[in-house]
């Protein structure tokens, strides 16, 4: 056998990405499954931004674009920060990448040396970890419960630092619990990093937009923490743009050509399409985009309802993004007669092969009691699937 790099083993491949595969793979064998595992909006991309784009690649927009993303672009993005955030950014803060994705990988590899600590709070999307392995860091998980809102407290955060303590990463509102930080929580936590200078905050925004019960607060917003801020966001979420890769960071000039060196060698910038096509997005009306939040919330509405009729589901109630992420660990031990739920991966199985819907372990997110379903799908099927679920749950004794 072929002997790979050791760079491979250090890592796992994202947990979302393989329950969609195996969900795929019973769905060829032709039986009818209803994915609730992946994180991606179920809309089409707005038309405004499909005829951006259309006439981007009429327009001949097809040479390599500048690394860091076209100049127009880049401004688009600071008119976006001051719009949607009153945050003044200049193009030089600005670096798009291909997908946030993309953006958290290059902050990460241009921050973390071997052996310094970056400190989560779980539950933490999949990647987060990943990448910091991938460049040898180490990773410190800070366990937040459901009772505490899936929130880290100041007091948390105070506790896990230590001088090895090189930035700390977090999404709000969260994927997976759907926690979304207040202004008020966001202060208790910058008076700790005031405190410790050295520590640069990685703030993932992506679902900015996504928000049921008010306003997106980034933690960017204090200026004397701005400058080791380093803002995560993207189009995915917000404009239904998941397979257009596009992503952006606001950070201050040193990370900003340092993202910018590692992209020139890895990438070379996204696409030039969908680069003209974001300015449009991102500049334009934002209705599209919150017609979609409004047919979210329906659905979050209707997810609630039927899941905490099952017994056993122990449910936070998400205030942003398009999950929910109940604490399934009451099923842990049970059993239908043939299957013996133990942990979350079992209990996702179990879903997967009996009732036909597929989700994701909450280990995957470093939170063993917990399983995140998207209610990014239609109404139609996300009733369907909690009826298969109620029952097959109700099979386990
Ligand atoms: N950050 C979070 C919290 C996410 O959930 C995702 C996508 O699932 C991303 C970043 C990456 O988004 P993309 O690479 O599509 O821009």
């Amino acid at each position: 056998t072929m002997q790979l790099s050791s760079l491979l083993s250090r890592f796992a491949e994202p947990e979302t990405l393989k329950m969609a595969k195996l969900g795929r793979e019973l769905r060829a064998k032709g039986v009818d499954v209803i994915d609730l595992s992946l994180g991606e909006p179920d809309f089409d991309t707005p038309e405004h931004i499909k005829e951006a784009a259309k006439k981007a690649i009429d327009d001949n927009w097809s040479h390599y674009t500048p690394v860091a993303g076209y100049a127009d672009l880049r401004e688009a993005v600071c008119v976006k920060f001051k719009r949607d955030n009153n945050l003044e950014y200049k193009p030089e803060n600005i670096v798009v990448s291909t997908g946030a994705k993309q953006s958290l990988a290059n902050v990460i590899l241009a921050l973390v040396d071997e052996g310094d600590e970056v400190i989560i709070p779980t539950p933490y999307w999949v990647t987060y970890s990943e990448l910091v392995k991938i460049a040898r860091g180490k990773v410190v998980e800070v366990h937040t419960t459901t009772e505490a809102g899936f929130k880290l407290t100041p007091a948390q955060l105070e506790k896990a630092i230590t001088p090895k303590t090189k930035a700390f990463l977090f999404s709000s509102p969260c994927n997976p619990s759907g926690a979304v930080y207040t202004k008020a929580e966001l202060e208790a936590l910058a008076v700790v990093f005031r405190k410790h200078p050295g520590i640069v905050i990685l703030s993932d925004e992506i679902y900015e937009y996504i928000n049921f019960t008010g306003k997106h607060e980034s933690i960017a917003q204090f200026s004397d923490l701005k400058d080791r801020v380093v803002i995560i966001n993207g189009l995915s979420k917000g404009f239904a743009m998941t397979g257009w890769r596009l992503g952006y960071i606001a950070a201050n000039p040193e990370i900003a050509k340092a993202c910018e060196k590692l992209q020139g060698q890895f990438t070379s910038g996204t696409n030039s399409i969908a680069q003209k096509s974001a300015v449009v997005a991102l500049t334009a009306d934002l209705t599209p985009s919150f017609d979609m939040v409004k047919e979210f919330t329906a659905r979050r509405e209707r997810t609630l309802q039927l899941v905490k009729a099952i017994p056993g589901l122990k449910c936070f109630e998400p205030q942003g993004a398009f999950y929910i992420f109940p604490d399934v660990s009451y099923y842990y031990g049970k059993s239908d007669g043939t299957t013996k739920i133990t942990n979350s991966a079992d209990f996702s199985m179990y879903l997967l092969n009996t009732a036909h819907v597929s989700s994701v372990m909450g280990d995957a997110f470093g939170e063993p009691a917990c399983v995140r379903f998207s209610f990014a799908n239609s109404m139609g099927n996300i009733e369907k699937a909690w009826a298969r679920i109620k029952d097959a749950l109700a099979r386990l004794k």
